[in-house]
Order: C-alpha cells, then sequence, then structure tokens
C-alpha cells in the first residue's frame, strides 16, 4: 500500500513535470508565425595594404548561418541578400575610420533601406556600428567570435545598448548570446521601424 502511494505521488510528479515543461515550450513558441526577415548587403572591403578582409563569399553565408542560429531567439533571420567586393583606397578607409560616415553612405554601392555590413581587415576595434545609417563595420581581427561580433553589431543596429551580464550578447567583448525577452521585443518593433 505504502509502495502504492509513493507510486502514484512519482507519477503526479512526473506529470506536472512534463506539463510545465509543455507550457514553457509553447510560451517561446509565441513568436512561430512571425518570424521577421532582414535583408543584409554584406562589404567585402578590398585594400591593397593592411584593411582588406580576407572572408570570402563563403564565409559570409557560414557566419551568418551562426548569426541567426544566435538571433533565432527573436525569430529574426538576416537574409545576406547580395556580397560585393567594396573597393577603398588607404587615405578613403583611414578617413572613414576617423568618422567620415558620408564617406561610406554616398558611395554607389551603399544599399539605402537595408542593413548594409562591411567586413574589413582591422577595424580599431571588434565591430563599428552606426544605427542612424543602418551600417556596421566589423574586423576580421577580433577578440571574440566573428560571429558573436556581428550578431552583437547588429544588435546595435536594432537599437539595442549594452548590458552588465556577460552572458548575453550585448555585452561588450564576451561570447554570450542570450537576448532578454525586452531585448527581442525592443528589436522587433525597431525592425518594423527603421528595415520594413
Ligand atoms: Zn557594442
Amino acid at each position: 500500500m505504502g509502495k502504492l502511494i509513493v507510486l502514484i505521488i512519482v507519477a503526479v510528479l512526473l506529470v506536472s513535470l512534463v506539463l510545465i515543461k509543455t507550457n514553457e515550450i509553447s510560451g517561446n513558441a509565441a513568436y512561430d508565425k512571425d518570424e521577421i526577415f532582414i535583408p543584409v548587403t554584406v562589404h567585402l572591403v578590398k585594400e591593397k595594404s593592411s584593411y582588406g578582409t580576407s572572408k570570402d563569399t563563403e564565409d559570409v553565408f557560414e557566419l551568418f548561418e551562426k548569426v541567426n542560429r544566435i538571433w533565432m531567439q527573436g525569430q529574426i533571420i538576416f537574409i545576406v541578400e547580395d556580397v560585393v567586393v567594396s573597393e577603398f583606397s588607404k587615405e578613403e578607409f583611414d578617413k572613414f575610420l576617423e568618422g567620415d560616415i558620408d564617406l561610406i553612405v554616398t558611395r554607389d554601392d551603399f544599399r539605402g533601406g537595408m542593413i548594409n555590413i562591411y567586413f574589413a581587415r582591422f577595424v580599431n576595434a571588434n565591430g563599428i556600428s552606426f544605427p542612424a545609417q543602418g551600417f556596421t563595420l566589423i574586423g576580421d581581427v577580433t577578440t571574440v567570435n566573428d560571429f558573436r561580433t556581428t550578431a552583437h553589431e547588429l544588435g546595435h543596429l536594432l537599437g539595442l545598448r549594452h548590458v552588465s551580464s556577460r552572458d548575453y550578447l550585448m555585452f561588450k567583448g564576451s561570447n554570450g548570446d542570450i537576448l532578454s525577452q525586452e531585448e527581442i521585443t525592443l528589436a522587433r518593433e525597431n525592425v518594423k521601424r527603421f528595415y520594413a
């Protein structure tokens, strides 16, 4: 009799656990029907001395698979529409790194109305973002994973700021990749405002 009661209690506990888990899953699946796709143009910076990227088109698509794994937390999917080679002179790129933004946005290969990402070898940081103009610059030489740097900078383009917990994507300088529910909500709202 005692054994039967113990068995029933264990069974009830197991069923409750399964119910709780199912609830969690269906809670997260709330975004399932509402994936947001964001078009991106990738620029491979070619410059003869120090700034030229070593990435090629295949590297870019591999990198974005990993970026999208992170951003799937918010059902946000970046679609690389085009990979173009963007040629710069060293002087031009120096000026750009000094803050001459017009130099980029007035170029023929800059695509307005979508995210533009420039991959260069060296950019004085892991990445630099210009949310108002919708573009970001990513270095080949990064202190964290390059796809994490890219996902982080895309977070800035979607209006996210740095956070203090290193497990999170928006922590500055770790491989953290978690997005909070608040960040996901804000990023999704900003996608609609800026890139839809
Ligand atoms: Zn940052």
